[in-house]
């Protein structure tokens, strides 16, 4: 099972992907999670990312593509995967279509989430993660059991420097001008599934799941 998550920052894309990788047992990949890891290990992909990251503009996309290819070589996509936050152009996705078929392995579907601006914006100035584990908070529909601390390992929660607010107002436009039209391009692959991801958190997880299901079983048939 191959599949892309989509959708703005804040749509819920990498909650849901680590929600279903568990249950699916398939790799969660989020180039944004493993930017951040290279920034914190002052890597020199970390060096050459990390200015991008900071604006809410995104990184070179031959840059990514080498992660995606890194991985894809050393069979770490070989058990299935969901892909978070890649691609985000339309040269990514032609350079993943391209590596995928070098590779002899298909997409599933991209599942977009759908959310509108207003509700990003709520969301993400309501975000926080812990540093320690990863749990991810989002203010008012997950909250810590102790304000600010994190549940699982007692850590103090912090926000991402990039969920600021002027921050994310300009990754909302880098969505709209570099990624949403790969909206497009996997629609004429007849490989998108919307979702409606404005809902409670375990309804969308829900709904994904059976889209998962139903994508799969197509290649049965
Ligand atoms: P995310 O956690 O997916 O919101 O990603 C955080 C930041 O990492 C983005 O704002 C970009 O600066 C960078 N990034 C993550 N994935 C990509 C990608 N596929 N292409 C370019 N930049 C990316």
């Amino acid at each position: 099972m191959n599949f892309i998550f989509l959708g703005p920052p804040g749509s819920g894309k990498g909650t849901q992907a680590k929600r279903v990788c568990e249950q699916l047992r398939l790799l969660h990949l989020s180039t944004g999670d493993v930017l951040r890891d290279a920034v914190k290990n002052g890597t020199e992909l970390g060096r050459k990312a990390q200015q991008f990251m900071e604006a809410g503009e995104l990184v070179s996309d031959e840059l990514i593509v080498g992660i995606i290819e890194e991985k894809l070589q050393a069979g770490q996509l070989d058990r299935g995967f969901v892909l978070d936050g890649f691609p985000r152009t339309v040269p990514q996705a032609e350079a993943l279509k391209e590596m995928m078929d070098k590779n002899g392995k298909e997409i599933d579907s991209a599942i977009l989430l759908d959310v509108s601006d207003e509700e990003v914006i709520k969301r993400l100035s309501g975000r926080f993660t812990c540093p320690t584990c990863g749990e991810m908070y989002n203010y008012p529909n997950k909250m810590p059991r102790n304000e600010g601390v994190c549940d699982k390992d007692g850590t103090q929660l912090v926000r991402r420097p990039d969920d600021e607010e002027a921050v994310v107002r300009n990754r909302l436009e880098v969505y709209q001008r570099q990624t949403a039209p790969i909206v497009d391009f996997y629609r004429s692959e007849s490989l998108l599934r919307e979702i409606p991801a404005e809902g409670k958190l375990d309804e969308i997880t829900k709904m994904v799941l059976e889209v998962m299901k139903v994508a799969q079983r197509r290649d049965y048939y």
